[in-house]
């Protein structure tokens, strides 16, 4: 399928040391972005679905590195069934599970956390709810587990390691885990804070200085924050990226934010949810986060947005997060909101509106057209002006 978008209003790349990108339009084809920027006559000839985007704004698809995964559509602790879905029209064209902790009797032993690691992923590889891409089979660090178990892990496809909700009786049992995790070529995620649901994974500066995770799982708390002491010990004694969610601390988030600002390592910064957890289901949660830092911070909204999309692809190494040729087609059209001050998405979420959701492409297939139903409505809707295939790309609800 080859998709065009024309009429661009603004171009956001996902990078936050060059933010825009130039032009007003973008070709997908195969599942890839083509072209960002300028698309020509002969490209719009050959395209199934063209899309005037009426001046809107362009975007990466949100990547949600912090999402409760069990099975399915389907969060156990939370009762609730589609939440995927919502999140895809909240603007999340990717999520990364935290571990399947939340799967109803899930095991502890050695084999029962490599089995539940495997078939999480194995299923969700077979599943993309709503077009959106879960990469799941987080495996739940335990003791026990050994080099030999790290590396058949990874040989059946096992790319991520959780620490925190291990039966260890000291958050320091986790530092040979995290390197055997590490030396089976794992990206390994370290909860951080206060304990959550296991009482002890109450896990400071220390400890995480100790682990040297590639990612402090929401280093603002999840939802109870470490020590204000203990921040920078962990920006200046990790390499640790440092993932804020919207189900921890808004003003540790800050704090992290302005420090990572001031010590010249943004790219450290990822925006995340932690939900559905007791904070609740939020498909909003991720847009509701990038607008809490644009209008809380002195710091730029586009910034925000590379938090949410490029600078989790980079630490994750994902192929999406940024509009580049040559990157997955998953992007988002954005509008300010129907009646809010400002006209433009960028401005709107710097003031501190959520934006509106117009569109949503994961690999280079619409999920819809129009106004996204987990959403408030926006300015401008955009319009299909040639499509050769046979449905609309209509959202299947409006409800709010
Ligand atoms: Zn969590």
């Amino acid at each position: 399928m080859k998709t065009a978008i024309i009429n661009i209003g603004t171009i956001v790349s996902g990078d936050w040391r060059a933010p825009f990108v130039p032009g007003d339009a973008i070709l997908m084809s195969g599942g890839l972005l083509e072209k960002v920027g300028s698309v020509d006559k002969a490209d719009l000839e050959a395209c199934d679905l063209v899309i005037d985007a009426k001046g809107v704004t362009a975007v990466p698809g949100f990547i949600d590195s912090h999402v409760h995964i069990a099975f399915g559509d389907y969060s156990p602790r939370l009762t609730a069934v589609g939440f995927l879905k919502d999140y895809m029209f909240g603007g999340t064209t990717t999520a990364i599970s935290a571990c399947e902790v939340h799967v109803p009797g899930r095991p502890s032993d050695v084999e029962g956390v490599k089995a539940l690691a495997v078939a999480a992923k194995k299923c969700w590889d077979n599943e993309r709810p709503g077009g959106m891409r879960v990469h799941a089979g987080n495996v739940i660090l335990e003791p026990g587990l050994t080099d030999a178990d790290f590396q058949e892990l990874a040989a059946k496809g096992i790319w991520l390691a959780k620490a925190g909700f291990g039966s260890v009786t000291s958050p320091f049992d986790y530092v040979p885990l995290i390197a055997a995790a590490k030396r089976a070529g794992m990206i390994t995620n370290v909860h951080t804070g206060g304990a959550s649901l296991s009482l002890a994974n109450s896990i400071y500066g220390k400890h995480l200085v100790a682990m040297q995770a590639d990612v402090a799982f929401h280093v603002n708390g999840g939802p109870i924050a470490m020590p204000d002491e203990d921040f920078e010990l962990v920006l200046k004694e990790t390499k640790s990226a440092l993932q804020i969610v919207q189900a921890g601390n808004i003003r540790t988030a800050l704090k992290t934010l302005n420090m990572v600002v001031t010590n010249d390592c943004f790219d450290r910064f990822l925006i995340g949810t932690d939900t559905p957890t007791g904070i609740g289901v939020m498909p909003e949660g991720m847009i509701k986060s990038i607008t809490e830092m644009s209008c809380l911070s002195d710091h730029p909204a586009e910034w925000m947005i590379a938090a949410a999309t490029g600078n989790v692809a980079e630490v994750y190494r994902l192929n999406s997060g940024f509009l580049r040729p040559g990157r997955d087609a998953d992007l988002l059209l954005i509008d300010a909101a129907f009646g809010a001050p400002n006209k433009t998405a960028l401005a709107s979420i710097k003031a501190g509106d959520v934006t509106a959701g117009v569109a949503c492409f994961t690999a280079g297939i619409p999920r819809y057209i129009g106004r996204s139903r987990c959403t408030p409505p926006p300015m401008r809707i955009p319009e299909v002006v040639k499509n050769l295939r046979p449905q609309t790309f209509d959202p299947p609800a409006l409800l709010n």
